[in-house]
């Protein structure tokens, strides 16, 4: 062993880790086996569950901050140590950190044996593993952490000011699947370059993760100055791009995080709120730029916070969730016809959540496959029960687009039209009209599934979106539903009211029912019925109900 090392005592020791402590990252240690006694640089206190940076009963001190998993690999290794197995220690296990989570740590270290050869002290230095970098060697840029520290100092020395441009490039993955890693990396390097030229000399440019940057500016400068500087920014890349001669094109999206709006908030929470505003220029259609502001991130929160709930309440068997039926009265023949399958949630935290703003959340997350499920089951069975007394009656229950494109969902109503020995015809599968369908394989080959195996097909909202005539004809549907809005400008504008009547005429011309939705009054009817509709939905009628209402009530429109 080294003879200089040796001569060190403990004291001398200590004063030798408070002298490096502020200059290093790592943490230096010395163990004293004889004495038991154990030390460690006062910063490893701030990031591990330590008890005091110098301890005694060393083994069990440092199991009680160690991973329980890994409790067995430390003493082994300090066992080996004790029975002279090795003079160098060189483990990487997980001790706990301030925030209870395990953190990965390489100990590596020197054992230092006295006059006799036994073992006295070991010494040496604890590093992370997988700390994040300070710089990138990819773009040349200064990484996150030294961006955290920057963020630190400023916050204590001033009250913050200016605002951090968070920069994405979009769709950077499909770059370093076309043109490999390389490619990619040279893609940063001169993205980072376009970013370095178009930033001012006191903004500050790092490397956030992967494909992500980040601009700061601790000046007066606001969101608007961060605009300009994405516009800049995107000029400097349009011009790589063109002189690269168009080799790829891509884009980039920025979110735009004022200083002011984050005052005395944690590092980790500017992160997040910078990486928000960035996906919700990403999530706008990217090539965009987007500006912070609360009460769009706590609509988020709340999307979020539903999401979680409704996961909870798929998973304890659609806990809350219920199907409601609306009565749809084929007006010619003045019966009832049908019903209308409309979800409902209901929790104990929001109460009643409306399904206008639950079913995007239920196709975001494909939670609508089980619960699309879930209803199509209800409405079968509740089918089965009333055409016990309506023999006639047909049930209709509204399909998403994410069913059709994600799941088998044809297989699933043709095995519940058996199951629950209805006829084809008895489920009517309501769709939504979309542009997005007629160009959509899957969406034609289910189409033409439902023809073929005759259930039929009712094309909702009509008139509110794309509405192509000529798609129409191709669908071949068998009802359209106009929607409420149509409905009440039509009530409320002669020009309206005429386009619809038109709508009427050409759809019965080609065969296919026009149903109106949305009738709430005995007057709305009367003018409405002037245009020859077959079917009619509405408040008029009845509001949505659970089936025991309906059931108890469905004699009164026949
Ligand atoms: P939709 O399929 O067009 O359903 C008709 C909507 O109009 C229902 O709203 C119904 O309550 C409402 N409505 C009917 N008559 C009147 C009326 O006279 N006055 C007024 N003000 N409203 C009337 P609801 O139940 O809130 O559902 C909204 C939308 O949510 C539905 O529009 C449908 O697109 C979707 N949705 C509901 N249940 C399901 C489901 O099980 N699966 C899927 N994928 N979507 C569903
Ligand atoms: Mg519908
Ligand atoms: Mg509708």
């Amino acid at each position: 062993m080294d003879e200089g090392i040796k001569r060190v005592s403990v004291e001398e020791f200590k004063n030798i880790i408070g002298i490096l402590t502020p200059s290093m990252d790592d943490f230096l240690y010395m163990y004293d086996l004889r004495k038991d006694r154990y030390c460690i640089s006062p910063s490893a206190m701030e990031r591990f569950m330590l008890p005091s940076t110098e301890f005694s009963r060393v083994p069990e001190t440092i199991a009680s901050f160690t991973h329980p998993d890994d409790v067995a690999t430390l003493h082994e290794d300090l066992q080996q140590i004790l029975n002279k197995e090795k003079d160098y220690r060189n483990i990487e296990y997980r001790w706990i950190g301030r925030d209870g989570k395990p953190v990965w740590i390489n100990a590596r270290g020197n054992v230092l044996y006295d006059e006799n050869g036994e073992a006295e002290f070991v010494v040496g230095c604890i590093n992370e593993i997988g700390k994040k970098q300070k710089a990138d060697n990819v773009s040349g840029l200064l990484g996150e952490s030294s961006l955290q520290s920057e963020l630190k100092k400023q916050s204590q020395t001033n009250r913050m000011k200016g605002f951090i441009l968070r920069l994405g490039i979009d769709n950077f993955k499909e770059i370093n699947e076309n043109k490999g890693m390389e490619y990619g990396d040279m893609i940063l390097r001169k993205t980072a370059e376009c970013i370095a030229a178009a930033i001012l000399p006191d903004q500050k440019l790092y490397r956030v993760v992967a494909d992500e940057f980040a601009v700061v500016d601790f000046s007066n400068r606001g969101a608007e100055d961060a605009h300009e500087l994405y516009d800049a920014i995107r000029k400097q890349v349009d011009s790589f791009i063109e002189a690269n001669c168009y080799e790829v094109f891509f884009t980039i999206s920025a979110g735009i995080l004022e200083f002011g709006d984050v005052q005395n908030q944690s590092y980790f929470n500017v992160m997040k709120l910078s990486e928000f505003s960035l996906n919700e220029a990403k999530n706008n259609g990217k090539n965009k730029h987007y500006i912070y502001n609360k009460p769009d991130y706590q609509a988020f929160l709340h999307k979020r916070e539903l999401l979680h709930i409704i996961r909870h309440s798929v998973n304890e068997n659609f806990r809350g969730f219920e199907a409601y039926y609306q009565p749809i009265v084929d007006i010619r023949e003045n019966r009832l016809y049908s019903a209308e399958t409309l979800l409902r949630f209901r929790t104990e935290a929001l109460g009643m959540v409306s399904p206008v703003e639950f079913i995007p959340i239920l196709e975001e997350s494909g939670l609508i496959i089980p619960v699309g499920r879930w209803v199509l089951h209800q409405a079968m069975r509740a089918c089965a029960q009333i055409q016990k007394e309506i023999p006639n009656f047909k049930m209709s229950v509204n399909l998403s687009y994410v069913q059709v494109l994600k799941s088998n969902v044809l297989k699933e109503i043709l095995a519940g039209v058996k199951a629950y020995g209805l006829a084809p015809e008895s489920i009517v599968i309501e769709l939504t009209e979309s542009g997005f369908f007629e160009a959509n394989a899957n969406f034609s080959n289910f189409c033409e599934g439902l023809r073929a195996n005759g259930i039929p097909l009712a094309l909702d909202d009509f008139g509110t979106g794309y509405s192509n005539f000529h798609y129409l004809y191709n669908l071949n549907p068998s009802t359209i539903k106009i929607d409420r809005s149509f409905t009440l400008k039509a009530l409320n504008n002669d020009y309206e009211y005429n386009l619809l009547q038109h709508m009427a005429d050409m759809t019965h011309s080609i065969d296919t029912k026009f149903c109106i939705e949305g009738i709430e009054t005995k007057e709305e009817l009367n003018k409405i019925c002037n245009m020859g509709p077959d079917y009619i939905q509405g408040f008029y009628f009845s509001k949505p109900c659970p089936l025991g209402t309906f059931l108890d009530t469905m004699h009164k429109f026949i």
